[in-house]
Parts: structure tokens; C-alpha cells; sequence
């Protein structure tokens, strides 16, 4: 696993939170979308769990083991996508890359995912923040394709 990256002392603390004390994390018995990723760079993997119902993601569960930046950026994903509808996920997903990857300045709509922001001053780590995202944009797909 790589070293944590040198981040504001504030960032840091909300990252070391989601790290410490994961939220939606575990198991679900049953799922309609599942998908995993690993991360080679760095060890990270991910597997992410969504029960959709309606149009929204209802449930959403995790488990994965990395660094912290990869465990707190699915935590608050997890957090963050609950409630939402499918349109609305995949704009969250449109905003955090575009935060990691395009230097656009974190949206409001990103809340505690701001913390994120500074690791894209360390290139290598910007796997570890998009990992669960690039699942969850994976696993999406096939909502597309089912209707
Ligand atoms: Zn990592």
C-alpha cells in the first residue's frame, strides 16, 4: 500500500473518519447491481453492492481493503448515492471525476467528497479516489441495457 499523502490537516481528518469508521459497509444477501475493482498501483480493492428500486439506488453496501484514500472515497460515495436516482448518480459520478481529474474545483453537491480534492496533487493517488467510482460507473451500465 502506498504512504498517505500529504493532505490539509482538516481534509484529513474527514478522510481518516471514513477510513476508521466506514459507512455501508458489509454485505448485502441479495443485490440487483454488483461489481468490484483493484487498483494494482496501490492494492486497493473494492466491491460495491446496490439494491435499486424505483429508479433509486435504496441500498448500497462495501467492502474493500486498501489505503485510506481508497476506503474513504467508496465510504462517502456510499453516503453520498444513497436516495439518489440513477440520473442523479451518474452526475455525482461526472462531478468527482471531473474534481480528480480535471482540476474543476469540488462541487457543492460533493459535500465531505471535497476532502478528495488535494490528492490530485499526487497523480498516482488519483486511482485510489476514482476506484469505487469507476466500479460504480461500470456496474450502472447495466442499467442502461436492461430497459
Ligand atoms: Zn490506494
Amino acid at each position: 500500500m502506498l504512504p498517505e499523502p500529504e493532505l490539509d490537516d482538516l481534509y484529513r481528518d474527514i478522510i481518516l473518519d471514513h477510513y476508521r469508521q466506514p459507512r455501508n459497509r458489509g454485505k448485502l444477501p441479495k443485490a440487483d447491481l454488483s461489481g468490484e475493482g483493484y487498483n494494482p498501483l496501490c492494492g486497493d480493492e473494492v466491491t460495491l453492492q446496490l439494491i435499486v428500486d424505483n429508479g433509486k439506488v435504496r441500498q448500497v453496501m462495501f467492502e474493500g481493503r486498501g489505503c485510506s484514500i481508497s476506503q474513504a472515497s467508496t465510504s462517502m460515495m456510499t453516503e453520498i448515492i444513497k436516495g439518489k436516482t440513477i440520473a442523479e448518480v451518474r452526475e455525482m459520478i461526472e462531478l468527482f471525476k471531473a474534481m480528480m481529474t480535471k482540476d474543476q474545483p469540488a462541487a457543492p453537491e460533493l459535500g465531505d467528497l471535497e476532502a478528495l480534492e488535494g490528492v490530485r496533487k499526487f497523480p498516482v493517488r488519483v486511482k485510489c479516489a476514482t476506484l469505487a467510482w469507476n466500479v460504480l460507473q461500470d456496474i450502472l451500465k447495466e442499467v442502461k441495457s436492461k430497459k
